[in-house]
């Protein structure tokens, strides 16, 4: 769901900082959408005042001057969550800047309700200081009447860091208020499961909100910002949605390794049996869209199903398992204790099977189907 690719910008506190191309889109939207305010309030100064503030370029210049700013309040946002991962132990490789926002990526999931609520509050603690922090800055300013070209940014950045607050306390999964309200079910019930399902659910029901307020906007405010809003809602609709599908994924394969689940009693074909063979006496007998070949006892790949139905019959006699056979990789081969959440999302994704291999002898296989039934079944029950 999230982007992972972009620019590196910075490393800051040993955190690579990444801009990902539709970052630009959010970036220069607000950056023109402040020019404009700006304009607004400078030619309205102007009409009093002869020429005593900026115009033309330069309220342009402050537009993006202050986007700037925004985006490093952001940053400072997600920095706070990935300081207090990181001294709870979980490493950060990377912040994301993105259209929606920013996003951390972690090494491994949060394992406790406690650590979940200390990453969770840090970022709308640091949003709302850098708001308080503006504010009096804010009314400093306006008591010395200091002009609009310091008060109005003030008053901008001050309005944005209150929206940004409010906004990710919304007690929506995966917005940081979803996950303050998970971790406090959390710690109550000690059902991980039961806290995603209720956090998600407020998630949705956010969504729903900010998709109304969107369409709103678009009708009577300002339809970018409209879009944009309706965009956002989606978005976190469908991000709170697969949070829970993950959570379940993360339960259901937790302490589960390959040997526990794979299938053993699988025949190897020996790499020197012909594709009639193979089809009449081993594809015909076991259900399975692969089966190892072995060469000498060693497994040396597998045949697939699919791949046979692409050779002309009249060439089974003529060919063998070892010349139709997929060579094995790194990616195919795995050992009985490999754990299944290490390989449930390649499998999920790509990976059809996967041999299990230990001491150079073949142990078993696991196939997408089995595995995907396995979950259904862990996730039902
Ligand atoms: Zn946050």
């Amino acid at each position: 769901m999230f982007p992972r690719t972009g620019l590196k910008i910075a490393r800051l506190l040993g955190i690579d900082i990444i801009i990902n191309p539709t970052w630009l889109f959010i970036f220069a939207l607000v950056g023109v959408s402040m020019g404009e305010s700006y304009r607004m309030v400078f030619e309205g100064i102007t009409l009093i005042d002869g020429n005593r503030f900026p115009q033309g370029p330069w309220s342009w210049v402050a537009g993006f001057l202050t986007a700037a700013v925004f985006f490093a309040c952001l940053l400072a946002h997600e920095l706070s969550h990935s300081l207090v991962a990181r001294r709870n132990g979980i490493g950060i490789n990377r912040i994301t800047l993105f259209i929606f926002g920013g996003v951390a990526e972690m090494s491994k999931d949060v394992d406790s309700p406690g650590v979940e609520f200390k990453m969770a509050v840090a970022g709308p603690l640091v949003t709302f200081a850098l708001a308080g922090s503006f504010m009096v800055l804010y009314l400093l300013a306006y008591s010395l009447d200091a002009g609009p070209v310091v008060i109005a940014p003030l008053f901008y950045l001050t309005s944005f860091n209150l929206f940004v607050g409010l906004f990710n306390i919304l007690p929506g999964f995966p917005l940081d208020g979803g996950r303050i309200l998970r971790a406090a079910i959390w710690k109550a019930t000690g059902d991980l499961k039961k806290a995603t399902r209720i956090a998600s659910i407020g998630g949705q029901a956010v969504a729903v909100l900010v998709v109304g307020g969107g369409v709103y906007f678009m009708i009577a405010e300002s339809p970018l910002s409209g879009i944009w809003l309706l965009v956002i809602g989606l978005f976190i609709f469908q991000l709170s949605r697969s949070a829970y599908r993950q959570t379940l994924l993360k339960l259901a394969t937790a302490d589960v390794s390959v040997g526990d689940i794979m299938l053993t009693g699988v025949p190897a074909v020996d790499a020197s049996t012909s594709l009639t063979d193979l089809v009449n006496h081993y594809f015909s007998a076991y259900d399975l869209p692969v089966l190892p070949v072995t060469s000498a006892g060693a497994p040396v790949g597998v045949v697939a199903r699919e791949d046979l139905a692409r050779i002309d019959r009249s060439e089974w006699d003529l060919l063998n398992a070892g010349r139709v056979a997929r060579p094995l990789s790194d990616e195919t081969v795995v050992s009985p204790g490999t754990r299944l959440d290490e390989v449930l999302k390649t499998m999920l994704s790509r990976l059809e099977y996967l041999l299990v291999i230990e001491d150079g002898e073949l142990r078993g296989i696991l196939t997408r189907g089995q595995l995907t039934r396995y979950i259904d079944s862990r996730i039902k029950g």
